[in-house]
């Protein structure tokens, strides 16, 4: 075999997923068609939950280094509205500009440093699999050649080549607005106001934020006082090309179509069209071919996907490893269509939403839009739609979920007490290994946890408030297990126990191998 798993496409999700595999001990070939990184501007930055990931996983200075900008305010359109959470304590969402070319550099940077193999400039046109293994046929510029292994992922984008070679249908919905996003100097004839208003000569007044008219939807605003953010959409029939570059007299008729005014616009410094879709393959997965990212799901409000990609590797890649170093018990890989298609139905869920907000043109969707902007400035909403929208108040329904409420949730990062020092939950998470965590100096529970202990790290800590006697995280972060306050030997060992076994398998004495984090 050329590798363990072969990773088709190495755009966010792809080297993501191959960094993932690498820390879990397997070799990963990722193969990418294009022969080097593009200056394409696609995201902006990354935000919500992959965030908390990279902290655990010991990363997120690395990519807070490679970002341009400082961290913004954390406020986010939810649609054509604001949320704002800049008055709250812990902002259950926050956003990191890293524009996409530069994340595709630090997530190659850090993949090739855990020693992935990156193949550029090889596409992938052809597939087959059996009981074993994975053949795919590959296009190069020396020619056409082919490479087998266990696994193959496609990580290879909306259009995945991937999900119509396996036949994998992706079903769901394309709506007709064509959105444009640009950034511009501001020239002369505008002056940007205080509080993010232009004041346009011979125009006038132009507000901040999303202004709704009858053709669509404009929005201006910017975290930097040279430029001007912004925003129009429109439903128009896509007949674009999507090979052609936007221009700024395309933007400059929207703006005039959508606002009825001829703005003026300076040099631009990005210039992006795009439509959305909703769409969700109802298979993540067929026999040994794999899909994540935007190969799995396209969602229709913007900020959202990365994140969703993201997330599938950390919970795909340590399983992918249990089942080539043999010790995956039954049923295990499946765990990932049914946790990662939960999340991406919950992702749907409010950016479908925000799709009615959206496209209301009636009173009926005026007083819809004026109650939940109502509802966005109380606490309560806006703490639990934030958390919906970062992507972390998701609770995977995990066998014996009902015995403790932790189980199924990512695990809060508890400030911890060792004979060792002071530590934390992320800094145990570093490994990206199971963790069984003493969180009572529980000897009848650790001594269990001692049969996985080649597949799992035990720890022993103090904390205050415990929210549980002890935990089994997960190398994504999520519970897998827990015990209650005082929960007697004979319950919480026989859960331990199932919890164990079911996810780690029988307890052989294999030794999963573990690289070192570069330092
Ligand atoms: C204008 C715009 C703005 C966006 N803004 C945001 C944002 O602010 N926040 C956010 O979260 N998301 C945003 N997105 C979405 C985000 O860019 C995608 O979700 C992200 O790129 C998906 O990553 P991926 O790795 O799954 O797929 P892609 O990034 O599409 O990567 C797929 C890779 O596979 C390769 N490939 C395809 N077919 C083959 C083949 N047959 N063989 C080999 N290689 C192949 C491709 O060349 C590509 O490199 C935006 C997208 C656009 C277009």
């Amino acid at each position: 075999m050329d590798a363990d798993v072969i990773i088709v496409g190495a755009g966010p999700t792809g080297l993501m997923l191959a960094g993932e595999l690498r820390l879990a001990g397997v070799r990963p070939l990722v193969l990418e068609r294009q022969p080097q990184i593009r200056d394409i501007p696609k995201a902006g930055g990354l935000s919500g939950q992959i965030l908390q990931l990279l902290r655990y996983r010991g990363e997120l200075e690395r990519f807070e280094a490679a970002s341009p900008a400082p961290r913004p305010a954390p406020r986010f359109p939810f649609d054509g509205m604001h949320m704002d959470f800049t008055q709250l304590a812990d902002p259950p969402m926050q956003a990191l500009p890293l524009p996409q070319p530069r994340l595709e550099r630090v997530l190659d940077e850090l993949a090739r440093e855990l020693g992935a193999e990156i193949r550029r400039g090889q596409e992938v046109v052809g597939l087959s699999q059996d009981d074993a293994t994975v053949t795919a046929d590959v296009r190069g510029p020396d020619g056409q050649d082919r490479v087998t292994a266990g696994y193959l992922v496609g990580c290879d984008g909306a259009g995945s080549r991937v999900r119509d070679l396996a036949g994998i249908p992706f079903p769901g919905i394309t709506y007709p607005e064509v959105q444009r996003l640009a950034q511009v100097t501001v020239p002369e004839s505008v002056t940007v106001l205080e509080n993010g208003d232009l004041d346009v000569a011979e125009v006038g007044r132009i507000s901040f934020g999303f202004t709704r008219t009858d053709r669509g939807e404009f929005a201006v605003g910017s975290t930097n006082p040279a430029l001007m953010g912004l925003y129009t959409s429109e439903d128009e029939s896509a007949d674009y090309d999507d090979d052609e570059p936007m221009t700024l007299t395309e933007l400059r008729d929207s703006i005039r179509r959508v606002l009825g005014v001829d703005l003026p616009l300076g040099e631009p410094t990005r210039l992006t069209r795009f439509t959305f879709h909703a769409r969700q393959v109802e298979r993540y997965r067929d026999g040994r071919i794999v899909l994540a990212g935007d190969a799995a799901h396209l969602f229709p409000a913007p900020g959202v996907a990365l994140t969703a990609g993201l997330l599938d590797t950390v919970n795909l890649g340590w399983k992918l490893a249990a089942d080539i170093h043999g010790w995956a018990p039954a049923g295990l890989l499946d765990t990932y269509h049914d946790e990662r298609h939960l999340a991406g139905a919950r992702t749907l869920l409010h950016t479908q939403a925000q799709v009615a907000l959206r496209r209301g043109h009636d009173p009926a969707a005026d007083a819809l839009r004026e109650l939940f902007q109502e509802l966005l400035v109380d606490e309560q909403p806006l703490r639990r739609i934030g958390a919906l929208i970062a992507g972390s108040d998701i609770r995977y329904l995990l066998p014996g979920h009902d015995h403790h409420a932790l189980i199924g949730t990512f695990a809060p990062d508890l400030t911890l007490r060792t004979d060792r020092g002071a530590t934390s939950v992320a800094e145990f998470m570093h490994t990206a290994r199971p963790i069984f965590l003493d969180l009572d100096d529980r000897p009848d529970l650790r001594k269990i946890a001692q049969d996985w202990q080649h597949r799992i790290d035990i720890h022993t800590a103090d904390t205050d408030h415990r929210p549980a006697d002890a935990l089994l995280i997960h190398p994504d972060g999520h519970i897998a297990w827990a015990a209650t306050i005082d929960e007697p030997t004979d319950t919480a060992a026989l859960v331990l126990r199932e919890a164990l076994s079911g996810w780690f398998g029988t307890p052989l004495k294999t030794t999963v191998p573990i690289i070192d984090r570069p330092s």
